[in-house]
């Protein structure tokens, strides 16, 4: 009898006739609670996409191929639920899990001819893992199970192909050593290598099966000594549960671990198992094993891409230790390739597999990543998933697909995250500026940025961490490297191709990466980069472009790229459906232009105080704040006054009638101070006071906590004369805009750090003063709104007194996060790390709301607020005015508007527009 492997290379719809043989032991898509073992073949499944929680994102399609009817090898999966409670029972499986498997094992050999540890037709198979959502590279696999002493003799026979059989044996026991029993890996590597010394071999290539058979004898020998005498396991079930064991163990593993938190991937989600029957693309030369997105995965262009090696396993392509072919001819020229294209050396693989992919892409309705395989030419599907993208293909496939008639504009918006239209907004290199180029190599991932080159992953992490920017390179990346890569700017590697772990990676984490720069040298040792008489050692700054693949010495400088019409389009859709108005953090003249180009609304937070960060403004803030006396402070701000005016005329006319948001001075007073000796000296001399006196003035002025010190209102209860200046200045502004003929301004003064209406009261009287003044000044009333940052607990526990006074209010969500949790902004850094890595928090509530906490507190005053004035206008100003899980409780909690960084106008128009889409549901959704 034929091996299953025999009977797929015949003929891969010879699986469709004995699975319909079949049929009855198929109970569909009945989900039955005691079933864990879920049966696939061509032609049926009791799974399907819908099931990724159960099944995981693999098992799932793989079901899902099988029901459309794609030629996928029979196989079935292990539910994820089993995963848990192999975890919490002392690695043990359910009863009857053991049962189900043996009985799906038996279908999966009537399906394929062959039979689990048959010695003349032996059923081998594949274990891998496969989660509810895509980790790519994070957990196990384990192929050509089912071999033994004996079997592999009968693969030999069959195939005819001694060298085939005993290398398929060798990478097995290898694979089985490192995952299932632990071993380290190198100790394979280390005695392959030292084989081939031995006898002057170069290349795995040029071992003949006697090497091959040799090789296994070492590696049982090595599998021995390691474990005390224990041998391989030559029973085949023994090995089969070895590797589901393996699998499972393997969603602990540190590097999954890391994965999940990066990503935000519960812990008790666990994996699902898959077993199916092996395929072969490393069966001779028409055989094959690539990767094929239905668009490309960098710049969104519907075409076949991808990559394959000729007579190679799927670990061979990921390695990247081969250079991969290209699918079509024109992406062949375009590279400049020597290697045949899929489309000239296997035409008819190439023709059924663009015929898969485009029923695949409509099926999902999104673009798909497939993994396939060639055994003597019949086409073969291992995966499908949604294909990982830059943010610029993303938004280019979600926008053709709308054209396409593929998807809605809401499913649209729901397939770009907000966060990514970061990248599209990120630097490139300028085509002007000068480069050293020291190689070039894949264009991996966009983006230009410059940084130190490290080459070691803990190196990166630590410069990361005291705040420098690294460009990590490597041979190559392993999952092991994943913290290096998530601390670094960039990534570079010198070997591997497109879809190399290295490239995948950085695509998802949407940092520039150039893959596979051949031209470059390594020296980890010497901690040196050489290319040709080049060399750049570690420290040095380095310049990497994604977009094109270059790697420069030095710094480069960058431009802002240009908005695409499809991110036009999409801003459109997000601005057509949300409710939140979108303003923009905005300091100086030059921000409310950024702000407007990205589309914002208005200003909803102008901090006064950074307009007089510039070296040649801080002396007058300096005087204004040491002045000893009201006397000497009103001469001070008469310097900083029309400095303030000034500013403002610009700002108003830049925003032409929409909203600005000024913000009276709230400055941690020791921002300004002068430090050291040099700066107090200079100080001294400008102020004409003696150094001495002015170091006596600043000790007195010291805080023990400037951050619930002195500032806020309270400066402009002790010192109204600085309000009074600084309302005078929006007034004169407005004023002369007005003259000038201008759209008409109505600022909004907005008082800061306020905790008792009775506060508001203050300021409000003085400011009301100084509008009357101005209007007895210049014959014209200003127009202004008055209200309050909500940056303190009481402040949203007395909104409703404080909204008698306020026509607005502005939640200081970064002030209100530290009070609330009584943690310093500032040293927060320093324990808040650990909170989340033991599982304390989520996420650092300084980046996103606190939901339960701060966000209750924001409600009570939103609603308080309201009770009292119904028309009270309400957005927040804080980090998380740009953060889309936080846009998202501010939506449902009904606030007017968002104010964030003018860089993240874009991102909060989309995530505004997202969260009216969750909030309705209506989407019809595909999974
Ligand atoms: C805030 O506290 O959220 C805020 C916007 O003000 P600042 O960061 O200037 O204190
Ligand atoms: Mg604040």
């Amino acid at each position: 009898m034929p091996s299953a492997v025999f009977v797929q290379a015949k003929s891969g719809r010879g699986v469709e006739t004995a699975e319909k043989k079949d049929g009855e032991d198929f109970a569909m898509t009945v989900v039955n609670a005691a079933k864990r073992v879920y049966r696939f073949a061509q032609g049926a499944a009791e799974g399907n996409a819908g099931m990724r929680a159960l099944l995981g994102g693999k098992g799932a399609n793989l079901a899902q191929m099988c029901l459309i009817g794609l030629p996928v090898p029979p196989g079935f999966t292990v539910t994820t639920e089993v995963c848990g409670f192999y975890e919490r029972h002392d690695r043990t499986c359910p009863d009857g899990v053991g049962r189900e498997v043996e009985m799906a094992l038996e279908a999966v050999g009537r399906q394929t001819g062959a039979r689990f540890g048959d010695r003349s037709a032996p059923l081998l198979v594949s274990v891998r893992s496969g989660a509810p959502v895509s980790m790519p590279g994070m957990m196990d696999t384990i192929l050509n199970l089912g071999l033994n002493d004996e079997t592999v003799e009968s693969l030999a026979v069959h195939t005819q192909d001694r060298r085939f059989a005993y290398d398929c044996y060798r990478r097995f026991i290898q694979m089985y050593g490192d995952v299932v029993l632990g071993l380290d890996r190198a100790l394979f590597e280390d005695a392959l290598e030292h084989y081939k010394d031995r006898h002057d071999l170069a290349h795995d290539g040029d071992l003949a099966a006697q090497d091959w058979q040799e090789m296994i004898a070492i590696y049982k020998t090595t599998i021995a000594q390691q474990r005390d005498g224990k041998t391989f396991p030559q029973d085949v079930h023994e090995q089969l549960w070895g590797a589901i064991g393996a699998v499972f163990k393997s969603w602990h593993n540190p590097r999954a671990a890391t994965y999940r938190k990066l990503n935000d991937i519960p812990e008790n989600w666990g994996t699902a198992v898959n077993v199916q029957a092996m395929v072969f693309g490393n069966m001779g030369e028409r055989s094959a094993t690539g990767v094929a997105f239905t668009r490309n995965p960098s710049t969104g262009e519907k075409e076949l891409y991808g990559e394959f090696l000729v007579n190679a396993q799927g670990e061979d392509v990921v390695a990247g230790l081969r250079t991969p072919h290209n699918m079509t001819e024109s992406a062949r020229l375009a590279s400049q390739s020597d290697k045949p294209s899929l489309e000239t050396l296997f035409p008819e693989c190439f023709a059924e597999l663009r015929a898969v992919n485009e029923r695949l892409e409509s099926h999902y309705r999104d673009m798909q990543d497939v993994e396939f395989t060639i055994e003597n030419d019949t086409l073969w599907l291992l995966q499908t998933r949604s294909g990982k993208r830059t943010a610029p293909a993303a938004l280019k496939i979600a926008v053709d697909m709308v054209d396409e008639g593929l998807i809605s504009e809401r499913e649209a918006m729901m397939r770009i995250e907000p966060e990514s239209l970061d990248r599209l907004l990120h630097p490139t290199l300028d085509p002007r500026a000068e480069c050293e180029v020291v190689a070039t190599g894949l264009p991996a991932s966009p983006g230009a940025v410059s940084g130190e080159l490290v080459f070691d992953c803990d190196e990166a992490e630590k410069r990361h961490g005291a705040g420098r920017k690294v460009i990590l390179v490597r041979i190559e990346t392993s999952p092991e490297d994943i913290h290096g890569m998530h601390a670094a700017e960039g990534i570079v590697t010198t070997r591997g191709g497109m879809t190399s772990h290295a490239a995948v990676v950085a695509r998802g984490m949407g940092k520039p990466c150039v893959a596979g720069a051949g031209g470059l040298s390594v020296d980890y040792e010497g901690g040196r980069l050489i290319a040709g008489s080049l060399t750049v050692n570690k420290g040095d700054i380095l310049t990497i472009d994604g977009a094109s693949g270059r790697i420069i010495k030095g710094r480069v400088a960058t431009i802002t790229p240009e908005i695409s019409p499809d991110f036009t389009r999409l801003m459109r859709w997000s601005d057509d459906l949300r409710r939140l108005k979108v303003r923009a953090n905005a300091d100086t003249p030059a921000d409310a232009r950024a702000a407007r180009d990205f589309g914002a609304e208005g200003i909803g937070l102008c901090r006064t105080e950074h307009m007089f960060f510039h070296e040649e403004r801080i002396p007058a803030m300096r005087e204004m704040i040491l002045a000893p006396d009201r006397q000497g402070r009103v001469r001070a701000l008469e310097k900083i006054l029309p400095m303030q005016r000034g500013d403002f005329i610009e700002m108003f006319e830049i925003m032409a009638g929409l909203p600005v948001t000024i913000r009276l001075l709230d400055p941690p007073l020791h921002e300004f101070l002068p430090h050291g000796e040099a700066e107090i000296a200079q100080a001294a001399e400008a102020m004409g006071v003696e150094p001495d006196a002015l170091r006596r003035h600043i000790c007195e002025l010291h805080e023990f906590n400037p951050m619930l010190g002195h500032r806020g209102v309270r400066l402009a209860i002790t010192c109204p004369e600085i309000a009074r200046m600084q309302a005078r200045a929006i007034f004169e502004a407005a004023v002369e805009v007005g003259r000038r003929g201008g759209e008409p301004v109505i600022p909004e003064i907005m008082i800061p750090l306020a905790a008792m209406r009775a506060e508001l009261d203050y300021v409000k009287r003085h400011i009301a003063q100084v509008a009357e003044e101005v209007r007895s000044q210049t014959g014209r009333r200003p127009q202004y709104s008055l209200g309050v940052m909500i940056e303190l607990p009481r402040a949203c526990l007395r909104a409703g007194d404080i909204a008698r006074d306020a026509e607005f209010f502005s939640f200081g969500t970064n002030d209100l996060t530290q009070m609330a949790f009584g943690v310093s902004r500032d040293d927060s850094v320093r324990f808040l790390p650990d909170y989340a890595a033991k599982a304390i928090v989520d996420h650092d509530p300084f980046t996103t709301l606190d939901r339960d906490g701060v966000g209750e507190l924001m409600k009570i005053a939103a609603e308080r607020g309201r009770a009292t004035r119904k028309n009270l206008k309400i957005g927040i100003c804080g980090e998380h005015g740009g953060d889309p899980a936080s846009i998202d409780l501010c939506e449902e909690i009904g606030l007017d508007y968002v104010s964030c960084s003018p860089f993240r106008v874009p991102i909060a128009r989309l995530a505004a527009a997202r969260a009216v889409i969750a909030r309705n549901a209506d989407m019809t959704s595909h999974a």
